[in-house]
C-alpha cells in the first residue's frame, strides 16, 4: 500500500503543478451557439444519416463482436471502404476505429529503422506519436515552408526510405500545406507523400473529397488519412491509397488488428454521409461563405486572425490563463467557444479555435463578433 501512497501523492503534484500553471483541463458539456464543432457541414444530425444508423442498429445490432480480421468483418464496412477508394481516387482504403489509430497505424507501419520522415512543426498529435512509434529518423521543418523543407530533404543522404507527413488544412491554424509544391518535390527526390485529411475531407475539392483533390495532386499522394468524425459526422477514419499499401496495412498495422471493428452501423451512418456530400453540395458551399464572413466580421472589429479562408479560425491570445478566461466569459454570454492550449499548440500561442459549421447564420456571427470584440476590450481593461 505505501507503493500506491507514493503514487498516488506523486500524481497529486502533478495535477497541482497543472492547476497552479492555468493548465488543468476539465471535461465541459457542449452548451450555447456552437463555435467549436468539427461538424463542420451538420451531418452528425442530418435526418439522412440519423435514419440510415437507425435502421442498421435494428437490422444488425450495436457491437461488432471481434476485431475486422476476426468476427468484426461485415459486408459493409467492405462497400463502404470500395466506395470511399473510388471517391478519394484511389485503389483501395481501409476503415479504422479513429484518425488517431489510423495515424499510429499507418506511421508505425512503414516506417522502418533506416528510413528518414520529414515532419512539419505543427503536426497533430496523432501523427508525432505514430512518428514515435516508428523506429525512422525524424527531421522536422518550419510549418508550411517549401524552402526549409527543400533544403533538409537534398542534404539528406540516409540509406532509407524519405516520407513527408503533413496535414492539409492545419487542425489549429486553420491554413492549407502547400500541396501542389510538395507534391513536386516528392516527385523530384522520391520522397513518400503521407496526408492527414482530417480538416478538408468533406469540405474542399469539386466532389469534396478533400484539398488532395482541389490540389490535383492524388497520383503524387501515397496514404492520405481521412478522420470521418468531423465532416463526414461520424467516426472512425479511412486510409486510402494503392491497393498493395492497404494490403499490408492489413497485415501489419497493429492498431488495426488488435482492435475490435468498430459498431456495423457506423459504416451505414458514413454511407449516408458520402449520400449527402454527393447530393448536397451546397452545404459545402455555405460552410466557405460563413467562413469568409466571419472571417471579413473579426477584421472589421479590428480583431486579428490567421490569413486563409478555411472553416477553422484561430485568435491567438497567447497566455493560457487569458485564453481560459476569454473563453468562458464568452460561454457565460451563450456561446460555446473552447481556449486551446498546450500541448496542442506551442505554449505563448493559446488560442480561440473559432470553427464554422452550417447551422449558423450571418446575423449569428454578426453578434458573436461583436461579443468577441467587447470581451476582449474589456478583458484587457480589467487585465491592465
Ligand atoms: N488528425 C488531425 C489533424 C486531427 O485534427 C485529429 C483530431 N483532432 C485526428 C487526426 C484524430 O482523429 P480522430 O478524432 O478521429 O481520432
Amino acid at each position: 500500500m505505501s507503493h500506491s501512497f507514493e503514487l498516488e501523492r506523486r500524481v497529486r503534484i502533478q495535477l497541482s503543478d497543472l492547476e497552479d500553471a492555468g493548465m488543468k483541463r476539465y471535461l465541459q458539456v457542449s452548451r450555447g451557439i456552437n463555435l467549436s464543432s468539427n461538424d463542420y457541414l451538420g451531418l452528425a444530425t442530418h435526418p439522412h444519416v440519423k435514419e440510415r444508423t437507425t435502421e442498421a442498429v435494428r437490422r444488425d445490432g450495436c457491437g461488432s463482436t471481434g476485431s475486422r480480421l476476426l468476427s468484426g468483418n461485415r459486408e459493409t464496412f467492405t462497400r463502404l471502404e470500395r466506395r470511399f477508394a473510388r471517391w478519394k481516387g484511389t485503389e483501395s482504403a481501409l476503415f479504422f476505429g479513429s484518425g488517431y489509430l489510423a495515424n499510429l497505424g499507418v506511421l508505425s507501419t512503414f516506417l522502418e529503422s533506416d528510413d528518414v520522415v520529414f515532419s512539419d512543426e505543427l503536426n497533430h498529435a496523432s501523427l508525432i506519436d505514430g512518428i514515435r512509434l516508428a523506429k525512422a529518423r525524424k527531421v522536422v521543418f518550419r510549418h508550411g515552408d517549401i524552402e526549409d523543407l527543400a533544403r533538409l530533404i537534398e542534404r539528406d543522404h540516409g540509406p532509407g526510405q524519405k516520407f513527408l507527413v503533413t496535414e492539409s488544412i492545419f487542425s489549429m491554424d486553420g491554413d492549407e500545406a502547400p500541396l501542389p509544391e510538395y507534391a513536386a518535390l516528392c516527385r523530384a527526390t522520391n520522397t513518400a507523400l503521407i496526408v492527414d485529411e482530417a480538416h478538408a475531407v468533406g469540405v474542399t475539392g469539386f466532389n469534396g473529397s478533400g484539398l488532395i483533390e482541389e490540389a490535383g495532386i492524388g497520383p503524387d499522394v501515397f496514404l492520405s488519412i481521412n478522420p470521418a468524425g468531423k465532416a463526414l459526422g461520424v467516426g472512425g477514419a479511412f486510409v486510402a491509397g494503392p491497393a498493395w499499401a492497404i494490403d499490408y496495412l492489413l497485415q501489419r498495422a497493429r492498431t488495426l488488428i488488435f482492435s475490435t471493428a468498430p459498431p456495423p452501423a457506423m459504416a451505414d451512418a458514413l454511407d449516408a454521409s458520402l449520400d449527402v456530400i454527393r447530393d448536397e453540395p451546397e452545404r459545402r458551399a455555405r460552410l466557405l461563405d460563413l467562413s469568409i464572413r466571419l472571417r471579413e466580421l473579426l477584421i472589421e472589429q479590428g480583431i486579428t486572425i490567421t490569413p486563409g479562408c478555411s472553416q477553422i479560425v484561430p485568435v491567438i491570445i497567447g497566455d493560457s490563463e487569458r485564453a481560459v478566461d476569454i473563453a468562458e466569459l464568452l460561454q457565460v454570454q451563450g456561446y460555446d467557444v473552447r481556449a486551446i492550449r498546450p500541448p496542442s499548440v506551442p505554449s505563448g500561442a493559446c488560442r480561440l479555435r473559432l470553427s464554422v459549421n452550417v447551422n449558423l447564420d450571418e446575423h449569428t456571427l454578426s453578434e458573436f463578433s461583436l461579443a468577441l470584440a467587447e470581451t476582449l476590450n474589456r478583458y484587457v481593461g480589467v487585465a491592465a
